[in-house]
């Protein structure tokens, strides 16, 4: 078999997959498990379908260490429907919930979240162009939960360490472009939902985890396909669910497995974007990274050059030396690279190298 031609992908989602995920579903794609079918063609009630959903949610909860008492789901609608879900469900009638606003994902929560009740912005970076991290939270002691981004994909800025709510309020997060990218600690956390496609898998599907009390606080009026406690009781099987995007996911969990679990997955990815940012702040000035030091993304690094015409030079010469989806996001502009799980080093090196010769070209 001929090595297939690939390119360094750092598309910010849907975003690169490992070869070897799409391998594995290559081959299993016309006759998946002795089925003589794909498994895009077989039940959702299979026995061979079970048997995927139920491996994906094991190898996710041996990775990321969640406690029993924790509830997986795999859900659809994409991270911007758990906007509204998240204060739907867990939002008791009256009350208030927090929101941490640093980028442009945790505005869209906060709106969103607006629309539906009562709203609080425990902090807010978009004055300082959302480049760093909130100094201090001005936290609400008897809110209904602490909502953050732990990772902005836009802005490029993410948290290390999770925000501390006040005795008493669940902390929520959308994890969506930091999901398993390094080791968490489950227990601080009351509810956590993940797109899949940044990290995860293919669009399509949403991983929510949820501490079984917080379901209790699901309202009995919610329509069921917005219901966590209805959703979580059927197993994510209420209606027929992503059947393949939750295969890709479940591909994707056994291949972080087999790399050695989170921890190793992290070190892969901090090296990665050491590099990427040591190239930033050695070349004097001629790349500018947009987030404050303290608060770099080792999932995504967005970055400006010394004109829009040299960033537009950039991303069209990348793009011909086979690094593909570097353009940032029309809202900030510049460069941004994505280096999520599936982007090997090598990757990180070419682009570093790249960049390098860009800068003598043009510098
Ligand atoms: C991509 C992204 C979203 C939106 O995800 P969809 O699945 O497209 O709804 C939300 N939050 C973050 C942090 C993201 O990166």
């Amino acid at each position: 078999m001929s090595t297939p031609k690939r390119v360094f992908n750092f598309n910010p989602g849907p975003a690169a997959l490992p070869l070897e995920v799409l391998e594995t579903a290559q081959a299993e794609l016309l006759d998946f498990k002795g089925t003589d079918m794909s498994v895009m063609e077989i039940s959702h009630r299979s026995k061979e379908f079970e048997a995927v959903i139920q491996t994906a949610e094991a190898d996710l909860r041996e990775l990321l260490g969640i406690p029993a008492n924790y509830k997986v789901m795999f859900l659809q609608g994409g991270a911007s429907l758990q906007f509204a879900m998240v204060p739907m469900n867990l939002r008791l009638a009256g009350a208030s919930a927090d929101y941490i606003v640093t980028g442009s994902w945790s505005r869209t929560a906060f709106k969103e979240a607006t629309k539906l009740g009562t709203t609080r912005a425990a902090a807010n970076t978009e004055k300082e162009s959302f480049k760093c991290l909130p100094a201090s939270l001005d936290l609400d002691p008897n809110a209904a939960y602490l909502h953050f981004t732990s990772n902005e994909t836009i802005h490029g800025v993410e948290f290390f360490t999770e925000p501390t709510p006040p005795a008493g309020v669940p902390l929520v997060c959308d994890m969506s472009s930091d999901f398993i990218s390094r080791p968490i600690d489950v227990s601080r956390y009351a509810l956590m939902y993940a797109g899949a496609q940044k990290n995860a898998g293919p669009a399509g599907v949403v991983v929510v985890i949820a501490r079984d009390d917080l379901l209790e606080r699901t309202p009995a009026n919610l329509p069921v396909m917005l219901d966590y406690k209805a959703l979580a009781a059927s197993g994510s099987l209420h209606n027929t669910p992503p059947a393949f995007a939750i295969y890709i996911v479940g591909l994707v969990l056994q291949w972080a497995k087999k790399l050695g679990g989170l921890a190793e997955v992290e070190k892969v990815n901090r090296r990665k974007a050491e590099l990427v940012y040591k190239a930033i702040d050695e070349s004097g000035g001629f790349y500018r990274g947009h987030a404050v030091p303290e608060a770099r993304s080792i999932m995504n690094i967005p970055f400006r050059l010394p004109s829009e015409e040299l960033e537009e030079a950039f991303a069209r010469e990348a793009k011909s030396n086979a690094l593909i989806g570097l353009k940032g996001h029309r809202s900030v502009g510049g460069i941004r690279a994505s280096l999520y799980n599936a982007m090997t080093a090598a990757g990180a090196e070419e682009l570093v190298k790249f960049m390098k010769e860009f800068q003598k070209k043009n510098g």
